[in-house]
């Protein structure tokens, strides 16, 4: 009977580990800003090979396994140190407030940890802003001539007219004036911060 609870309780614990990451990993990954969408343009998964150079996919190869140890690190580390934290409030509690100090301090190993998984994740982010090549998931693929379309179109931002004509402009700088085909109103372009992060562009190849 104890050895089947102990499996249950493993078990469950694998099982809701698993969820977390699966919950949480992507949001940290998109919580960074990027230069360029980081999803596929055909699927919208994260993490699609990319034309990018060779430093940008060391530097990309770096992050993620900087990402991988400050985010096992900080998942890990939270209930650890709430139990100190706990023991160290106790201590302090108990009349013993320097012998607590260690203890309450052990949140600024999470700050570490969270530090460098953010940097992990900047490095990624870093490496998507580079044109697509091919999606693991989708197949999708984009050859190697497709590339300054699509940085075409990231570096522009698409808005609406206030005719309703869609009107596409260059992103930088930023607020450029654009007159409208259809009503002849003009009008400063959004910002390239204020720009819907989907980019479509299609892929030539299954
Ligand atoms: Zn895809
Ligand atoms: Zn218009």
């Amino acid at each position: 009977m104890g050895a089947f609870l102990q499996a249950l309780v493993t078990k469950l614990a694998e099982e809701l580990m698993k969820l977390l990451l699966g919950w949480l990993a992507p949001r940290v990954l998109r919580s960074v800003p990027h230069p360029a969408p980081p999803d596929c343009p055909r699927c919208g998964g994260y993490g699609v090979a990319r034309w990018a150079p060779r430093r940008a996919t060391t530097v990309f190869v770096l992050g993620v396994i900087v990402f991988g140890w400050g985010f096992t690190a900080t998942v890990l580390g939270v209930p650890v140190v709430v139990l100190l934290v706990a023991v160290g409030v106790r201590t302090a509690w108990a009349g013993d407030p320097a012998a607590a100090l260690p203890a309450l301090a052990a949140p600024l190993g999470l700050a570490v940890s969270g530090a460098l998984m953010l940097a992990g994740a900047a490095a990624m982010a870093w490496y998507h802003s580079f044109p697509p090549r091919l999606c693991r998931r989708c197949h999708g693929r984009w050859p190697r001539r497709d590339r300054a379309e699509y940085l075409r179109m990231v570096r522009s931002v698409v808005f609406a007219c206030r005719c309703g004509q869609r009107l596409r402009a260059p992103g930088r700088p930023p607020g450029v004036r654009v007159r409208c085909p259809r009503c002849g109103a003009e009008q400063a372009a959004p910002t390239v911060a204020a720009r819907v992060t989907r980019v479509p562009f299609r892929s030539r190849k299954r």
